[in-house]
């Protein structure tokens, strides 16, 4: 770090050498940018205010006695700041987005347009609802199809992402069981290959989390599932497909154990996208799931946008689901917003949200699920499906495929880091990866494998995008097979090289502290 006469400049390579040869940092297109902090300044503004007319202040020992310290900037620096760290970001609109179990899907421009209807974008959770009957539609259909899609009896639409939607199905389970009398079933089964928001949110229920381990072919081990069944099992919450990207064969017959000791069964639908179409979650015995719109209906998420997870129930669970809920009636639709006499809420556990849930995700999600049909949405899971194996297959021979042996993936493809030169690990190969132009795969889960990286390209990209993808992995993985070692402080291209990941999560540094002030203060 350095400090002169014009300000505080970020410490960069020296000018002509090999990495950075400009004056300004900045490759071409690829702009350095600085700290906020860095380039503007407390003496500054961007506006021109005229002094307040003094006033007696009522904020005693309120008031503030220091200089705030925010850095000051006009316009056209504020806004070349934050386009020029947007520029920084991967995004799915740039390039395939390999993240296993993410579901990085284009989101189709249609949704944007619909979401964006004034009727829609407009709309205030609050507006009384006669004015708000088109909303109220659109969630009631949504509910509709995805209650169709999954083949189960009812849909709770508000929680806000897939870990949300697992707490909201553990509390209609927690909330049957103490109607029920059982309240003293206390644990949750959790198979190794499931995600791992399972067991903590049935941690964050209460309950106390047992593993059950995979059989080598990377699937639920049902017989000691079976053997662990008991008085004091509340449920299993099991991922299918699960995350070593493989279906659970025998999710009908866990069902019907854990249902024949009195448990109830929560699944993980975050993956639904791999069989949307083909697979009725309801068929195989599941008494409450979440769907994450975000993934399978192609909502945007990660940076782009916030998350929703319905869960749908089984009619056993279903008078325990939170509220509120829209029904339509004769005049039109309705929201439900208090548990009444009526039976088929009156057990409901309480709310999970303060209003409806995401509408901006719930347009979204109906656009692309109308738009798609029947047919389109099972060709979803099959394309999605068949894209993943060609990742799969294409790597035979270059990187370790742990379950490639166990036939066909679903929607993604995981591999280890087992047959790498001795030194290198997965993270060598993602760093490699960024240096391509990828965000790198999931990397070192699911726990179960060594090394694990797990990529999920979903359906929507083209064999040509696969193609140059599988080309740069190829790539990478020769060179760590290799023992490059130019490899092991990869990236070289991107802003900033390989980071001490450790100390960031460590002792993340989260107040920025005037250089000068710092250096006054020695
Ligand atoms: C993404 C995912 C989750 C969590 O969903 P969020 O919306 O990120 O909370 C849970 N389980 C699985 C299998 C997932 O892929």
């Amino acid at each position: 770090m350095t400090i002169n006469a014009s300000g505080w400049r970020p410490e960069r390579p020296e000018a002509g050498s090999a990495t950075a040869p400009t004056f300004t940092g900045n490759r071409a297109l690829m702009l350095e940018e600085a700290l906020i902090f860095e380039i503007g300044s407390t003496e500054t503004t961007g506006v021109e205010v005229a002094a307040p007319a003094t006033v007696q202040s009522r904020l005693g020992s309120l008031a503030r006695n220091r200089p705030i310290g925010l850095p000051g900037l006009s316009e056209p620096e504020a806004v070349r700041h934050y386009t020029r760290l947007s520029r920084q970001n991967y995004a799915i609109d740039l390039g395939l987005f390999p993240l296993g179990s993410c579901t990085m899907k284009h989101n189709p421009r249609l949704n944007e347009k619909v979401a964006r209807l004034p009727g829609f974008a407009d709309i205030h959770p609050l507006a009384p609802v006669d004015t708000v009957q088109g909303a109220l539609e659109v969630i009631h259909q949504l509910a509709h199809w995805l209650v169709t899609l999954t083949g189960m009896h009812s849909v709770a639409m508000s929680p806000k992402a897939g870990a949300h939607g697992e707490l909201c199905g553990i509390l209609a389970i927690r909330a049957a069981l103490e109607a029920r009398g059982e309240g003293h079933r206390k644990v949750i089964l959790v198979p190794e290959s499931a995600h791992g928001t399972n067991p903590a949110t049935a941690a964050f229920a209460g309950y106390s989390v047992e593993d059950i381990p995979a059989t080598s072919e990377g699937r639920v081990d049902l017989a000691a599932l079976t053997a662990r069944l008991g008085p004091d099992v509340a449920g299993v919450m099991i991922t299918n497909p699960n995350t070593c990207g493989l279906f659970e064969r025998d999710m009908r017959a866990i069902s019907d154990a854990v249902h024949a000791a009195g448990g109830l069964v929560y699944c993980d639908g975050a993956n639904f996208n791999a069989i949307v179409g083909r697979v009725r979650p309801g068929d195989l015995g599941i008494d409450a799931m979440h769907i994450n719109l975000h993934k399978t209906f192609s909502t945007p998420h990660g940076g782009g946008g916030p998350g929703s997870g319905p869960v749908v129930f089984s009619p056993a669970l279903a008078p325990y689901a939170p509220l509120p809920f829209v029904e339509k009636t004769g005049e039109g639709f309705h929201l439900v917003e208090e548990e009444t006499a009526e039976e088929h809420h009156a057990g409901s556990f309480g709310r999970m949200v303060a209003f409806q849930g995401q509408m901006g995700m719930f347009t979204r999600a109906l656009t692309y699920i109308l738009s798609h049909g029947a047919d389109g949405l099972r060709q979803v899971a099959e394309d999605a499906v068949l894209n993943a194996n060609y990742i799969l297959r294409s790597l035979d021979g270059v990187l370790d495929a742990p379950f490639g042996a166990s036939g066909p993936c679903m929607h993604e493809a995981l591999f280890s880091d087992s047959n790498l030169a001795e030194g290198f690990s997965t993270i060598d190969v993602a760093k490699g990866l960024i240096d391509e132009g990828y965000h790198p795969m999931t990397m070192y889960f699911p726990l179960v494998v060594h090394g694990a990286m797990l990529v999920e390209p979903t359906e929507t990209e083209s064999k040509a995008a696969l193609d140059q993808f599988i080309g740069a992995l190829r790539s990478v993985a020769e060179r760590a097979k290799a023992g490059d070692v130019a490899l092991k402080s990869a990236p070289h291209f991107a802003p900033r090289s390989r980071l001490d990941e450790t100390l960031a999560a460590r002792k993340p540094v989260l107040v920025w502290k005037d250089p000068e002030v710092a250096l006054a203060a020695e």
